[in-house]
């Protein structure tokens, strides 16, 4: 897939209403967005997925919702107000700002993409005798760019783990990097840009105490660990799930939702006994790329990403990567946080925050796994891998979202072939037995067959046509939106034959 496809997708998603961009006319506001009538809906199923999928399958996983604003010092215990930041640096001359950090990966990806250009064309000469692995190790070209490129990758890696502000820029000067826009290498100082926001609560006489946004859900898991385990009577090893919204100042907004600075993560933080947190890491890995992967949208579609730089509470990470139009992206991060985030609440907050373990008989502080997932990329993932265009027989094209039935929007369509002669009406009787079990949509405007491709690209699995010998036999055509055939069944079957392929139920069953 490419950008241009990517760019179909956008504003297929307008077109239909999923996404629109927040405060639209008023010229937007960037890196933020909404979801129209069809895309909370979507929205909504997956959040709905992920929730069933931790709370209903796993007996010791339960849920919680805390609030976005938190005592201020939970940034402090959590290391928000000193550490999360972004390297910045801007250009003098179109006075724009950039990410020093992304100014270096990009430079890299050109490296790689020259490097791949390189390989794709002698496939081509050579055909099938190319030896890939062969070429790579001995062409001077490729040799030559791999070799810049390893030096600079080196250098970067250890500039961003020793913090080395001015490392970073000396890369960008070294590897005469232009502003994108002015193309000059008039280059500020790199600083560090705290990516929070925050704001002032209340308002008292002795001056109102500046509160945040959270950056993250977590950390309302990690001061309730108390909370709920003794209020639940929870047994070592148990999980806190959690779905929010957190807020992110992002430097570089692009990419339409796969990077807000408003988004929706579903996080759940899974304690467990130290010295053990490594099976659990392994077994949280394998149970949510199986989650991925019951989607059915291929399981090429995925891989993981294991953190070869850890951050320095963590003694494992991955990423679920996802092949999204511009290129396989993190949608999921899994993380071995060992006990650094309840032991810095408890130096924090001097309140002890240990567990008991009746087994072994002594407390201790829990290690923790936590699988961190944003719910905009997901829904991008889920579009992107759903989005088609197909050239029919009669060489017309349609536009065909294949979502999981389970996700869509609206599970069936229900169309009167006129809007005449009492079929509205036996449309609407149709509507009023199966709206208990699903979400259902009555159109009657244009012809049948502009109504099908409308329905196709909301992503509807099931229509159906009412028409003058419905009245007759109380008989329908429904019409399969993935092979776009029809056939004619008894409307008290409809239930039976929607029901169960729709059903949350049955998804879940295929992991659980
Ligand atoms: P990235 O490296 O892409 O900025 P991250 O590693 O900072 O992401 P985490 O802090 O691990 O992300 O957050 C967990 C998940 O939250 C991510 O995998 C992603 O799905 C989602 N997420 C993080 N930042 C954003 C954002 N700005 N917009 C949308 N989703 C986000």
């Amino acid at each position: 897939m490419s950008e241009d496809v990517f760019k179909k997708i956008v504003s297929h998603c307008k077109e239909y209403g999923f996404v629109f961009q927040s405060s639209e006319i008023y010229d937007g506001l960037s890196a933020v967005y909404d979801y129209g009538q069809m895309g909370v809906e979507l929205k909504n199923n997956i959040k709905k997925y992920w929730w069933d999928s931790m709370v209903l399958l796993h007996e010791n996983v339960v849920g919680i919702d805390s609030a976005i604003f938190m005592h201020p010092t939970i940034w402090k215990a959590s290391g928000h107000v000193d550490a999360f930041n972004d390297p910045l640096i801007d250009n003098k001359d179109s006075k724009k700002r950039y990410r020093a950090d992304v100014l270096i990966e990009d430079y890299l990806a050109k490296i790689d993409e020259k490097i791949n250009k390189e390989v794709e064309k002698a496939a081509k000469r050579f055909g099938d005798s190319f030896d890939e692995t062969m070429y790579r190790q001995t062409n001077p070209r490729v040799l030559e760019n791999q070799a810049k490129r390893d030096e600079v990758h080196a250098r970067f890696a250890k500039a961003l783990n020793d913090s080395n502000l001015e490392e970073l820029r000396q890369i960008i000067i070294d590897c005469e990097i232009v502003d994108p826009i002015s193309g000059t290498r008039n280059w500020t100082e790199v600083r560090q840009f705290n990516l929070m926001f925050s704001t002032e609560m209340g308002s008292t006489a002795d001056g109102a105490m500046k509160v945040y946004l959270r950056p993250e859900t977590a950390q309302g898991i990690f001061v309730n660990f108390l909370n709920v385990q003794k209020t639940g009577r929870m047994k070592i090893p148990f999980g806190i799930a959690q779905i929010g919204k957190a807020f992110r100042n992002e430097i570089v907004a692009r990419q339409f939702i796969f990077r807000m600075r408003e988004f929706e993560q579903m996080e759940m933080q899974f304690f467990v006994r130290p010295g053990e947190e490594l099976e659990w890491f392994a077994k949280w890995k394998e149970t949510r790329i199986k989650w991925h992967k019951a989607l059915g949208f291929g399981d090429n579609k995925y891989r993981f990403h294991d953190h070869e730089k850890l951050a320095h509470y963590a003694n494992a990470a991955t990423d679920v990567e996802f092949e999204m139009p511009f290129g396989f992206k993190e949608v999921e991060g899994i993380h071995s946080r060992t006990d650094f985030d309840l032991s810095s609440h408890e130096k924090y907050s001097g309140k002890k925050i240990q567990y008991f373990d009746p087994e072994l008989n002594k407390s201790y502080t829990p290690y923790v796994i936590e699988t961190s997932i944003g719910v905009d990329r997901m829904f991008l993932s889920v579009i992107s891998a759903s989005y088609a265009e197909e050239v029919l027989e009669d060489g017309e094209t349609r536009v065909v979202l294949r979502l999981p039935a389970a996700l869509a929007p609206i599970k069936l369509g229900v169309l009167p072939l006129i809007k005449k002669d009492g079929l509205p009406e036996k449309a609407r009787e149709i509507i009023d037995t199966l709206k208990f079990d699903f979400k259902c949509q009555y159109d009657e405007k244009d012809s049948i067959g502009k109504r099908y491709r409308r329905q196709d690209a909301i992503g509807t699995p099931y229509c159906v046509t009412v028409d003058h010998q419905s009245l007759e036999d109380n008989t329908v055509t429904i019409r399969y939106r993935d092979t776009m055939e029809q056939e004619r069944v008894a409307i008290d079957k409809l239930s039976a034959i929607i029901a169960d392929k729709v059903s949350m139920k049955n998804l879940l069953k295929t992991i659980g």
